[in-house]
């Protein structure tokens, strides 16, 4: 029997996944050459779909890497000299924010309690902080930073770099890439695929930083994926090493399927996904929202406090076939974690709830 995974990643793969993955072994995509037109087209083809599925302008390249834990380093090597700026919430952007400290950076944060999220105005940024690094949807906490603070963020330090990490919440926020220089997320969660590809999308604010870094004889920009070698091999759709070039041509297919049911449709959809079940956490007598703030709540990856432990709530939806994931780290015992990417339905949504009732007395 299959199950439904509502993990927050790996994920539930996205519905056409099989078929896509099908024709890509059909056309022996594993055994064709990076240096190839054929392998140019798959990349132009998922840079294309992206475009339009995330309203990314011609100014950013889209690169790839092996996973978006990478892209912190290659933000941190290529765009930092001296010092950053980390918004830490939760355990993925203090790992941001620890992977600055492990490259030898004047790493500074604002970090907030658990469960908490960041306001605008309340954000104090470093005057000598080159990159201010910011995590849309904190994947530990359920906790997003919504799209127009920012924005404003970037407005008011404009001078500045923003590094947004979306990389739980893609292709849902509507990020202004007039206004964003680089963003990044892997296509393990919300495109539904299996994991190994980072995407890296970067203007050339950060390509004229890494170029005036690699200049110096005390800078290291790094020697693998260094933003001026993947910049001059996206020029022509390649990569400077060898790709993962089934990852690239699936998510291209999910992509162009998303784009037609319409990138404004997906996100209605996830956004009503997500009132069923924040509304069914806030009215249940065994669960409760992790996050006490509405809006800092993540649209895509909805935390609960649960009263029994978690371990028993999580063998109940197995039950039923269902998979939905523990509390992260110290919140194992105490929080589930439950996936609202475009591969579930409203409708498995609703399934899910059903079984989560029945634990109700
Ligand atoms: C999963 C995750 C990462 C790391 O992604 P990998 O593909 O495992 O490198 C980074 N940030 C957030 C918010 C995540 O959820």
């Amino acid at each position: 029997m299959k199950q439904v995974y509502f993990t927050a990643g790996p994920a539930e793969m996205y519905p056409t996944f099989e078929h896509h993955l099908r024709t890509a072994v059909e056309n022996q995509l594993g055994s064709i050459s990076h240096r190839s037109q054929k392998f140019r087209d798959i990349y132009k083809f998922t840079v294309e779909q992206l475009h339009t599925l995330m309203d990314i302008p011609d100014t950013h390249a889209i690169l790839f890497t092996g996973s978006a834990s990478e892209v912190w380093e290659r933000i941190l090597l290529n765009c930092v000299e001296h010092e950053s700026f980390h918004l830490v919430n939760g355990s993925f952007s203090k790992k941001f924010y620890e992977y600055a400290l492990s490259l030898r950076k004047y790493a500074h944060k604002q970090e907030k309690p658990f469960g908490e999220g960041f306001d605008y105005a309340e954000i104090e940024v470093p005057e000598y902080a080159e990159v201010i690094c910011v995590t849309h949807n904190e994947t530990s906490s359920g906790v997003q930073m919504r799209e127009p603070d920012i924005h404003k963020l970037k407005r008011s330090n404009s001078k500045k770099i923003i590094a947004v990490d979306i990389v739980s919440s893609a292709p849902y926020p509507e990020l202004d890439f007039g206004v964003i220089d680089t963003a990044f997320f892997s296509v393990q969660k919300s495109f539904g695929l299996p994991a190994g590809l980072g995407v890296w999308i970067a203007n050339e604010k950060c390509l004229a930083k890494s170029e005036r870094l690699q200049k110096y004889e005390d800078a290291t920009i790094g020697a693998h994926n260094s933003l001026p070698a993947l910049w001059k091999n996206f020029k022509t759709y390649e990569t400077p090493a060898t790709p993962n070039v089934i990852g690239i041509y699936l998510l291209g297919k999910i992509a162009e399927d998303l784009n037609a049911i319409g990138a404004e449709t997906v996100r209605k959809q996830t956004e009503e996904k997500y009132k069923v079940l924040n509304k069914f956490v806030e009215s249940s007598s065994n669960f409760s929202p992790s996050v006490a703030e509405e809006r800092h709540r993540s649209r895509t990856v909805v935390v609960a406090n649960t009263k029994k432990p978690s371990a028993e709530v999580i063998a109940q939806v197995k039950k039923a076939n269902m998979i939905v994931g523990s509390g992260y780290g110290p919140f194992k015992e105490s929080q589930i974690r439950i996936a609202n990417f475009p591969a579930v339905s409203l409708e498995q949504v609703e399934t899910l709830i059903g079984e989560l009732k029945k634990m109700e007395y």
